[in-house]
């Protein structure tokens, strides 16, 4: 029976999907076993029960956050000041005139004015996006032997750290 209106017409359907679901979500896919925070099974199967009465799926709504969800959702504010603002412009241009690969156009928009708050705040910018990471990642390769890399690179750890920890729930995600 239909939990939300008592209507007898519950249908229950399980569909082998294997390693082949994807879920969408804001700017993230999955793709292999279907996650099992959805509500509509895990792993291997699909599964739920529909009411075709009412058209809703039998669980408790809502759910916690789900694990694509909260991939999705940036959780390090981009802390942007006016300063910044021109920059960031810039780059971003540039980046999508490119299609993320002008990594020397980038490092002279970074570099510009040398200095250590306006590179790292660049980066950040380019890290937090998967469109423009590996521009970010390059960026932090060529400014090794620079005078400020260790102060660039202490201020970008937290966002270093975000990207792991990313990748790492993607890979267990089924
Ligand atoms: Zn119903």
């Amino acid at each position: 029976m239909c939990k939300f209106c008592s209507s007898d017409r519950v249908i229950s359907v399980s569909a082998k999907c294997s390693d082949l679901s994807t879920v969408e979500f804001g700017n993230k896919e999955h793709n292999g076993y279907l996650p099992d925070d959805l509500g509509i099974g895990g792993g291997d199967y699909v599964e739920f029960d529909l009411c075709l009465n009412c058209g809703r799926v039998q669980g408790e709504w809502p759910l916690p956050e789900s694990g694509i969800e909260r991939r999705a959702t940036p959780r390090l504010p981009t802390l942007v000041d006016d300063r910044h603002q021109g920059m960031i412009q810039d780059l971003s241009a540039r980046m999508t005139d490119s299609d993320g690969t002008d990594f020397l156009g980038c490092a002279e928009i970074l570099l510009q004015d040398e200095d250590p708050q306006t590179v790292m705040v660049g980066i950040r910018y380019l890290l937090e996006d998967p469109m423009t990471r590996n521009a970010g990642f390059q960026m932090i390769e060529w400014i090794r032997d620079w005078t400020h890399f260790q102060q660039v690179r202490r201020q970008l750890m937290p966002t270093l750290r975000q990207i792991d920890e990313d990748e790492d729930a993607e890979e267990d995600d089924y």
